[in-house]
């Protein structure tokens, strides 16, 4: 039995038929789990969709009744990415009900998953990139409106930035200084990521991505590293380490939110970084290390993973279980 739990549901199944996204992925994790007996059956808990005041917590009442009544535009459609139906709208729902639920574990037992989530393109009043809702904004407000926290982290490693996460928390901006250079001796002179440092307000933004990709905009996140093509573990591993030693000596938060997309891998489709399967395990270790050594609770969500064979995707999700459990039980 894992130390911890795993929120999740079939019905998180994306019904968005052929698709890039690989919508069967959160079943094939769960399977991947039980077979290998890192988990077994009790270790999970099923969800509630999230109720529609939470929802408004974050998105507008103009988008949420767009949504229930089926009445996007046709260019809101085509933002989106995935072909609109009532089921994909509960599905959302659920997993936005997932991410409340995992959250609330975190607190009480350190770490928690969400086998789904971690839909970081969704704006307030429209969603894009494959995500409809922002079940991690839903569950960090429903968090603070239940007085359960006040200050909360994102820490987002997909390959794509995470633009709707950083439109939603935007703050009045005080700019501070570059990341100091603690471990700039192993990054790449050759390859410099960019580093942009802006915070104000009641939760941390922080995101890893890759530069050169999907949104064309980005808007400020607290910390944004803007990460080359083709940007191996080694670099990527000491990036992650610098932005969080950063993020961590400007702000004190009582909850994290790691969104751990599986898609800075090398044979990623949509991406364009270079990470090993290995390397994605060694960040997972990373995030959860500095977690843990300061005890913040971490709130774990997967995001996106498009890898030509979906069973590396798969693994690179479960690897993150892994790794949790590793160190999670050590203690
Ligand atoms: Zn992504």
């Amino acid at each position: 039995m894992l130390p911890f739990k795993l929120v999740y549901s079939d019905d998180y199944y994306l019904p968005i038929g052929a698709h890039v996204f690989p919508a069967e992925k959160y079943r094939k994790i769960r399977d991947r789990l039980l077979e290998n007996g890192v988990a077994d059956a009790s270790d999970f808990i099923t969800p509630q969709p999230a109720y529609d005041q939470d929802v408004l917590l974050v998105h507008t009442p103009a988008y949420v009744q767009k949504l229930k009544t089926g009445t996007l535009t046709a260019r809101e459609q085509l933002e989106l990415e995935i072909p609109y139906s009532p089921e994909l709208v509960q599905a959302f729902w659920l997993a936005a009900g997932g991410s409340i639920l995992a959250a609330d574990y975190a607190l009480r037992n350190g770490i928690a998953f969400n086998i789904g989530g971690g839909f970081h393109h969704a704006f307030p009043d429209h969603g894009e990139g494959f995500c409809m809702i922002h079940d991690v904004a839903v569950a960090i407000r429903r968090m603070q409106r239940d007085d359960k926290i006040t200050r909360a982290m994102t820490v987002d490693c997909d390959v794509h930035h995470g633009n709707g996460t950083a439109a939603i928390f935007a703050g009045t901006r005080v700019p501070t200084g570059p990341l100091p250079s603690t471990s700039a001796s192993t990054l790449s002179p050759a390859t410099p990521a960019k580093v942009r440092n802006a915070h104000a307000g009641d939760v941390f933004t922080i995101s890893l991505h890759q530069e050169n990709n999907y949104p064309m905009w980005k808007p400020p996140s607290s910390i944004d590293v803007d990460l080359p093509d083709g940007i191996r573990d080694d670099d990527y591993l000491a990036w992650l380490d610098n932005a969080l030693s950063s993020g961590l000596r400007q702000f004190d938060p009582e909850l994290i939110f790691y969104i751990a997309g599986a898609d800075p891998y090398r044979e990623d489709q949509l991406g364009g970084l270079a990470l090993t399967i290995e390397g994605l395990k060694r960040r997972d270790e990373l995030v959860f290390k500095i977690a843990r050594a300061r005890n913040i609770p971490v709130m774990v969500t997967y995001a996106g993973g498009y890898a030509r064979r979906v069973e590396d995707t798969v693994t690179i999700h479960c690897n993150t279980v892994i790794a949790a459990k590793e160190l999670y039980e050590s203690r």
